[in-house]
């Protein structure tokens, strides 16, 4: 494929706005299309669930550039407008505002939506979701003393959304329907520091809870009822049970999908080798993992489109970084690195104090070699241990353990 002088990139969060940034960077001096459906300039979303929630940081501090950047680098931003059909043998993108956008490469970075809950009631005024600027306003008011929330979904969202909301005062429950948060991810051992940590802040957390019903007066939420007949007050529900990612526009194209993404090789190119995936639709195959995984994280949207815009450009990179994300919840503040799916982890070894909540927790698959390891309130390790899984390295457990050894001997 000859160098493409027409990108367009479909969604214009951080991966959209910073394959647009990698590509001027790289040296591309055609026309860069940007196509967002909300009407903000590109943002960041960690914030929302974290100090943008809580009042530390602006709106602005959360934005990927300021406005005139996108001029003074001749990005062609296009806000509040929707892609609705892709034609693959024309090469154009349809948008909802009338226009077609010729393209010689197509970037989707088309992110995800919250999952809605089903649950009767579920429509009802109160029933909060975290996803959008919009949303984490909507929340912003609920921490706050004499307010009760019920959240629904102890997965990152609810956990994050239960720390600001708790720290600003408000009476939280958490419904968790397994019988630990974050387990299925983190095995039992490490998801108990989560679920200990938020009973001592005085959250309510409720294992093996399911919802039934969202109890709704005069059109709007006033509390939850579980499976087993109780019934929770509550002045809000925020539900957070996970995300769908955007595919339409890549199905009805007719491109490959697996995992739920949009499958894409080791340099995010898709079945048609004009159109790219970044971010949370991005179904990649993983050249260090052997396998294809599809990250919903900050990090991955971050990083993916530097390899994509070397690739668009002719320069052929595989994207080989492991996942990475990271969540501060009260006083617990985590990085964690690799990919540790639980059929694969043999053991979790933990080197510090759990009960103090500063560890590293590494966990091991059945020859030894490290997946994935978690940094509790422990900082600048990351990338000391980052070798141990890019060379997918067995280490001694008792060498982990033993803090005399130095991270940067293993
Ligand atoms: P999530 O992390 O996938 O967690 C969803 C949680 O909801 C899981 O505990 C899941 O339980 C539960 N759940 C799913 N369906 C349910 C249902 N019908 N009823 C009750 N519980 C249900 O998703 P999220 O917390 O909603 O976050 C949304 C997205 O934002 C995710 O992609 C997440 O990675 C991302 N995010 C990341 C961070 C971070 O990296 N720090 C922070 C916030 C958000 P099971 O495990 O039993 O299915």
């Amino acid at each position: 494929m000859s160098v493409p002088q027409n990108i367009v990139v479909i969604g214009a969060g951080l991966a959209g706005a910073k394959t647009a940034e990698s590509l001027r960077k790289h040296g591309h001096t055609g026309s860069i299309t940007l196509v967002g459906e909300e009407t903000h300039l590109p943002y960041e979303r960690p914030p929302l669930s974290k100090e943008y929630l809580s009042g530390e940081v602006s709106f602005e501090d959360a934005l990927v550039r300021p406005e005139q950047w996108y001029a003074e680098q001749d990005i062609d931003l296009r806000r509040g407008v929707r892609a609705t059909a892709i034609d693959r043998t024309a090469r154009t993108v349809a948008l909802d505002d009338g226009t077609t956008l010729p393209y010689d490469a197509l970037v989707l970075a088309t992110g995800s939506s919250s999952r809605r809950s089903e649950l009767p009631g579920a429509d009802a005024d109160g029933v909060l979701y975290l996803r959008t600027r919009e949303d984490s306003d909507a929340i912003r008011p609920l921490a706050a003393e004499g307010t009760r929330i019920v959240v629904i979904g102890g997965g990152w969202i609810g956990l994050e959304v239960a720390a600001v909301t708790r720290s600003g005062g408000a009476e939280v429950t958490v419904l968790e329907r397994g019988h630990l948060p974050l387990a299925r991810l983190l095995g039992d051992e490490i998801a108990q520091v989560y679920a200990d940590l938020h009973r001592e802040k005085g959250v309510e957390l409720l294992t093996d809870a399911e919802a039934a019903e969202i109890l709704v007066q005069d059109g709007r939420a006033t509390g939850v009822r579980l499976q087993d007949g109780r019934a929770l007050e509550a002045d809000a529900v925020v539900v957070g049970i996970g995300a769908i990612p955007h595919l339409e526009l890549a199905e009805a194209a007719g491109l490959d999908v697996a995992e739920g993404g949009v499958a894409v090789d080791a340099t995010l190119r898709s079945s048609d080798p004009a159109i790219f995936a970044v971010g949370d639709i991005a179904a990649h195959q993983h050249p260090l993992l052997g396998r294809r995984v599809r990250v919903e994280h900050w990090a991955t949207a971050l990083n993916q489109p530097k390899a994509v815009a070397r690739t668009i450009l002719g320069d052929a990179a595989e994207y080989t970084e492991l996942p990475y994300f990271y969540t501060d919840q009260f006083d617990l503040g985590m990085e964690y690195l690799g990919s540790a799916p639980q059929d694969q982890v043999a053991e979790v070894v933990v080197r510090g104090d759990l009960a103090a909540r500063e560890f590293l927790a590494f966990w091991r698959d059945r020859d030894g070699v490290i997946l994935a390891v978690m940094a509790v309130n422990i900082w600048d390790v990351i990338d000391v241990i980052k070798p141990l899984l890019t060379e997918r390295r067995a280490v001694d457990p008792a060498r982990l353990t033993d803090p005399s050894v130095e991270l940067a001997d293993l």
